[in-house]
């Protein structure tokens, strides 16, 4: 609980993932990870496991693959050796910069660039709403490279590169601004070609969009939990609330949401396991079903718990915060819908 109101990286959590070692799921066994390559489903299952104790150590555990893919797909021997075996081990704590402060779903709007200059990279720009922004080791960086986009892995330490937080939202989140002011790298610091980054953050979304439903899952499971002992405990009306005709249909909607949720997403994160590109819409499908799905829950679980449900540094409290962002970050609802359409509409003959 502690954690989850902090906007700064809570050390115990920390220890309590490294010491897990659930960090190996988000790398290859050959960098010490936990299987030859990256599980969507295992991931899925930890999140949901997480998410349901602690969005502070679910966005961490998360992270640690969404922030180093693309090192695991396009780095070199020396850029995987490096980082990897540290992410595996969670001694290096990792993050993916794409958005800024103009460019959020439209991400081809950025403004960061990357030029080359005798071998060396130079990096202008900034970055808004960071994950682990000022706790990460590195960078994985969205910058324009001439007319096209490239990915670059900008170690924390790098000159030029200063982090400051981001404003406080509902729900607290290690969260952070980057600015890059004429930050020089050797031009081996591009994870990939020059202007190959979209296939990267597309196989990142591909593996680990899915997982964000996998936590959805486990905050509705957490919400459905707490409005289930408090509708048994509670009576009005000399008998128990959950069997009060209203509440009791608020509380078998909301499993109906959380079992088609999780059945979705975890038939979802199967098909992504050999192919996580051409899984990619059904993991938009996925999520934004559990994410959208989650918002009712938590909501209907917070009406059955009367003004139980609405007190400070309550469980039920703070999964009703945080079930929020869930429906803005790694792809809004709305910008899924449309992807979701487009394959809809190709799909039906
Ligand atoms: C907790 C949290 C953690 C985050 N972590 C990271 C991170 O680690 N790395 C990172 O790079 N970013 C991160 N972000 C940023 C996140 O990715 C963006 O918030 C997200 O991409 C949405 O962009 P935006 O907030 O600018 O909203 P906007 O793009 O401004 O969208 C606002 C609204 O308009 C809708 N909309 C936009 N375009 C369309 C369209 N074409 N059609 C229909 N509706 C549309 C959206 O669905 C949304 O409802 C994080 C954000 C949060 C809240």
């Amino acid at each position: 609980m502690e954690a989850d109101e902090s906007s700064t990286l809570h050390p115990v959590v920390v220890d309590a993932l490294r010491t897990s070692t659930l960090s190996e799921l988000m790398v290859p066994a050959a960098y010490g990870g936990r299987f030859e390559k990256i599980d969507p489903l295992a991931v899925c299952v930890a999140r949901e496991a997480l998410m349901k104790t602690s969005a502070h150590l679910d966005s961490l555990f998360a992270l640690q693959g969404i922030g180093s893919y693309a090192i695991s797909r396009a780095g070199t021997a020396a850029q995987r050796s490096e980082w990897l075996p540290l992410v595996a081990r969670c001694e290096a704590i990792a993050a993916l910069a794409l958005t800024e402060p103009v460019a959020g779903s439209d991400l081809k709007a950025i403004s960061t660039t990357a030029t080359e200059r005798n071998g060396e990279l130079v990096i202008s720009g900034s970055k808004s709403f960071i994950s682990n922004a000022g706790a990460a080791a590195f960078y994985t960086t969205l910058v324009r490279e001439g007319d096209g986009y490239s990915l670059v892995l900008v170690p924390a330490d790098t000159a030029g590169l200063t982090i400051s937080p981001s404003p406080e939202i509902i729900a607290p989140h290690v969260l952070g601004d980057l600015v890059f002011d004429e930050v020089v790298l050797p031009a081996t610091a591009r994870l990939g070609e020059p202007g190959t980054a979209w296939k990267h953050v597309l196989a990142t979304l591909a593996v680990f969009r899915v997982s964000v439903a996998g936590a959805a899952v486990g905050l509705m499971e957490g919400a459905l939990e707490e409005a289930v002992r408090h509708t048994r405990e509670r009576e009005q009306f000399g008998k128990p609330l959950s069997r009060q005709g209203p509440v009791a249909g608020m509380l078998a909607d909301s499993w109906a949401d959380l079992e088609s949720a999780r059945l979705l997403t975890r038939q979802a994160a199967a098909m992504a396991v050999d192919n996580p590109a051409d899984a990619l819409d059904h993991s938009s499908l996925a999520k934004l079903h559990a994410t959208e799905s989650a918002g009712r829950v938590v909501d209907r679980c917070v009406q059955c718990m009367g003004r139980w449900g609405l007190i400070r540094g309550s469980k039920i409290e703070k999964y009703y915060r945080q079930a929020r962002p869930m429906r803005l970050y790694e792809g809004a609802s709305e910008v899924l819908r449309l992807g979701v359409a487009a394959r809809l509409t190709r799909e039906v003959d």
